[in-house]
């Protein structure tokens, strides 16, 4: 008969080494450079996330921001540690 002692760790604690995140607000303000002029203008990403004109502050270009550049915005910042708050988009 197999007598096996049960030598299971009792804390069965998993270390999660887990990154901490930062958690940003849609109040912080990015940096988009300017088409034209290669000047960053910043907005806040709440502003970002309704996918407004931009419109650049030194040479009054104005262009679109679509979903697709949110997107890419959204998981640049994720990449960096930094999540939405309430992303949901
Ligand atoms: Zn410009």
């Amino acid at each position: 008969m197999l007598k096996r002692q049960n030598q299971t760790n009792d804390q069965n604690s998993v270390d999660r080494s887990a990154p901490i995140a930062t958690i940003i607000n849609v109040q912080t303000e990015v940096p988009i450079s300017c088409d034209q002029c290669d000047c960053d203008t910043h907005y806040s990403i709440g502003h970002l996330k309704a996918l407004p004109t931009l419109t650049c502050e030194f040479c009054q270009d104005a262009r679109s921001f679509t979903q697709l550049e949110m997107n890419v915005l959204e998981s640049a910042l994720q990449q960096m540690g930094f999540y939405l708050a309430g992303a949901k988009a």
